[in-house]
């Protein structure tokens, strides 16, 4: 009986002991789903940078552009669905501090909007898919679907490679920046890039379609009220393409878009005031 209650006191233990050994381990496993739970969708949303994965970089000769840019998304009456997807890190990389030249880098930041041409899965799928020639790696760090649902694809602080060859022609002249000795200079470095989904009849190389909703017309308004580049730095890839072959976004109606701005800016002034 004694001897009993010995192996019963040892074996008791050695549980006791076992479970505290192993409560970081089972901690750490949970601990996904835990936040999965604890995690709404704006907090995802707000976390989307962390949520994504960063790109490894072997003793970088640049470092990367501290970037300031907004992160808020609030303004008032107005909440578009927002979704966050992670894109494969060979099509993006740091903002970079200086050119090739080893220049230092000053450009303000812009705004390229696209158009996907395709429809918005496929431009998704194509930004997940590992490229590893430099002409197919490719991406926006915005998409809006035709619902007007914003698809946060690219961090703002990291650079979309949404225009290869282009040049912005802005108040101050020309910008753009070489950082690779293959590669042409581009807006990239600098450069925000936001994609309307195209509409069904706009899938193929027609000069134009029939444009977009008034949803994603709204959503991306709201989107670029959040950050403070001006009017005068909002431009589209065809304006910034210099490689001949990029018309989008066909069909933009340019006056729409930018009353909607400067109503949601007004809007968020009054907010903050
Ligand atoms: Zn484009």
């Amino acid at each position: 009986m004694v001897f009993q209650l010995r192996v019963w006191r040892f074996f008791v233990l050695s549980v006791v002991v076992v479970l505290i050994v192993l409560s970081p381990v089972v901690a750490r496993a949970i601990a996904p789903f835990r936040a999965v739970q604890a995690t709404s969708v704006e907090n995802r949303v707000e976390n989307r940078v962390a949520a994504l994965p960063l790109k490894q970089q072997n003793t970088p000769a640049r470092l990367p552009m501290p970037m300031n840019f907004p992160q808020t998304i609030n303004s008032p009456g107005f909440m578009p669905r927002q979704e966050v997807v992670s894109v494969h890190s060979s099509n993006y990389d740091y903002r970079m501090s200086t050119d090739i030249a080893g220049n230092p880098i000053h450009n303000d930041m812009i705004v390229v909007l696209h158009e996907t041409v395709g429809s918005a899965g496929s431009a998704i799928n194509t930004f997940q898919r590992e490229n590893r020639h430099d002409n197919d790696q490719v991406s926006y760090h915005t998409l809006i679907r035709q619902d007007g649902t914003v698809v946060y694809l690219v961090p703002p602080e990291m650079r979309a490679f949404g225009a290869g060859n282009s040049v912005f022609n802005g108040p101050h002249g020309a910008e753009t920046v070489r950082l690779d000795p293959v590669l042409p200079p581009s807006v990239n470095n600098f450069a925000y890039h936001a994609a309307l989904e195209s509409p069904a009849d706009g899938r193929g190389n027609g000069s134009n379609h029939s444009g977009y909703t008034d949803a994603q017309y709204a959503s991306l308004a709201w989107l670029i009220a959040q950050t403070n580049i001006p009017e005068s730095r909002i431009t589209t890839h065809r304006a910034v393409d210099r490689s001949g072959s990029r018309r989008d976004p066909r069909s933009f109606d340019t006056q729409k878009f930018f009353k909607l701005l400067s109503d949601f800016r007004l809007a968020l002034q009054n907010q903050e005031a």
